[in-house]
């Protein structure tokens, strides 16, 4: 799960911008079977041209066209998934020799990733303009008011925005340059920190990831956290837990707001005013959610995250593993949209606990049991064996003693009755090379 605010200082041109715009406030409401109809336009004029363009996708997409060049849409499930290992070996197999005109020139970014390795991506600007008119549409479900100021804490390459000041510009968002942003540097701030620098700039909203968020809510206490005054918490790049939502909702008084992307394809899902589900971007994305033979997955069940960007034409992505597990609602939204619906992002593949009897879950235990059973600041449950579990903690108070057994059994019940917890207490627990954090790690060697 990544972000992609990164390219919101892209400049769009006004005119094309408002007709997006107002085209996805209409299309928001499309039946079913038209919005399928305007997702295969998207997706044939892509595939066309990747087939054409591409080194790659000419072999990859081969399957879907006929001797008669027509394509035939039932072989869909025959194009071979990319992986992220694929791009980052063979990036200049997925560049276009050329594109289409109102595409632009794009703009070279590399993401180091959940992983630390270094990827090339090639973005478009009509894929950025895309992103920020669907971030625009989804400030207007939650009536966010894109004049006010806004405070990013995530972190930044090279100690950028870094604590104490952290930075000041203006402008978060391409409908009104003028609005005040702050942006502060995660890997350079300690909690405490954040929030004596939240203090004194004030933001109206902030935008961080959740285990950032709920770090802040634990610390602050829930009458300096409302007297920061914020209306309403963005997040971004994790999984956000029912518990954590309750908990930085209470304690900040704001509501916890969830968008899903990658930074290949930009925003994938963004969470709905009427649920904390999440409607699909269809304009965007094709998402299929796949399971472990390749097959969709049905909803309810979770399922890898496999998408296809609509906007991406100097590099394109088509049916790409975006290393995430999600499962689909098949309930209709009581908001009326019959956009598809998300019903939870279940957490990163490396985050797939294995079992010594073949089984595998997504580990999640209620932030609440933990807490009475081991009291800590900051937490991360490791699988470094099929019947380990490392439980690395931030102690609440020095010198706190530890119910190993209690532990065991929490795990046990919680995840697998064959696991030994062992705690491990630390300093403090690092972040990814990205910045995220994962509460859940599996650390055994990938299958
Ligand atoms: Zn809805």
């Amino acid at each position: 799960m990544s972000d992609y605010a990164d390219q919101t200082t892209l400049k769009q041109d006004e005119e094309t911008r408002r007709r997006f715009l107002d085209a996805l406030r209409k299309s928001q409401w499309l039946s079913k079977p038209d919005m399928d109809a305007y997702q295969r336009r998207l997706l044939e004029r892509v595939v066309r041209h990747a087939h054409a363009e591409t080194d790659y996708y000419r072999q990859a997409l081969s399957v879907l066209f006929t001797d008669h060049g027509s394509i035939d849409w039932r072989r869909w499930q025959d194009v071979p998934v990319l992986n992220r290992e694929t791009v980052q070996a063979k990036s200049e197999r997925l560049f276009a020799r050329s594109v289409p005109q109102p595409v632009g020139q794009p703009t070279e970014i590399r993401t180091s990733g959940s992983t630390g390795r270094p990827i090339r991506i090639l973005w478009d600007r009509l894929a950025a303009m895309a992103c920020h008119m669907l971030d625009a549409r989804f400030y207007d479900w939650h009536g966010i008011e894109t004049g006010r100021s806004l405070a990013i804490v995530k972190s930044f390459p090279k100690g950028a925005h870094a604590f104490p000041k952290g930075s000041r510009s203006s402008g978060w968002h391409a409908s009104s340059r003028e609005a005040a942003v702050f942006q502060l540097n995660t890997l350079t701030a300690t909690v405490e920190q954040q929030i004596e620098w939240l203090d004194d700039c004030r933001p109206d909203y902030l935008t961080s990831y959740p285990s950032n968020l709920l770090e802040i809510a634990r610390t602050i206490g829930s009458r300096q956290g409302r007297a920061l005054g914020l209306k309403a918490c963005f997040s971004f790049g994790e999984t956000v837990s029912d518990d954590m939502r309750s908990i930085v909702e209470n304690v900040l008084g704001a509501p916890l707001l969830d968008r899903y992307g990658s930074t290949e394809v930009g925003q994938i899902s963004a969470q709905c005013h009427a649920s904390s589900r999440h409607h699909v971007s269809m304009e965007n994305v094709y998402l299929e959610i796949l399971d472990e033979d390749g097959r969709s997955a049905q909803p309810g069940e979770p399922g890898r995250v496999v998408v296809t960007g609509f906007y991406q034409y100097s590099m394109p992505f088509i049916r790409y593993d975006v290393g995430d597990y999600a499962i689909l609602s098949a309930q209709q939204c009581s908001c009326g949209r019959n956009l598809d619906q998300i019903e939870r992002i279940v957490g990163r593949a490396r985050s797939l606990f294995r079992f010594n009897d073949g089984s595998s879950k997504f580990p999640f235990i209620k932030l609440r049991e933990i807490l009475e059973v081991l009291p800590h600041r900051q937490l991360q449950i490791a699988q470094t064996d099929l019947d380990r579990v490392e439980v690395r903690y931030v102690p609440e108070t020095p010198d706190q003693l530890v119910d190993e057994a209690a532990l065991t059994r929490l795990l046990r019940q919680n995840l697998h009755p064959s696991l030994t917890a062992v705690p491990i207490a630390c300093e403090a627990i690092d972040r990814s090379a990205s910045g995220k954090f994962f509460d859940y790690l599996c650390e055994l060697d990938q299958p």
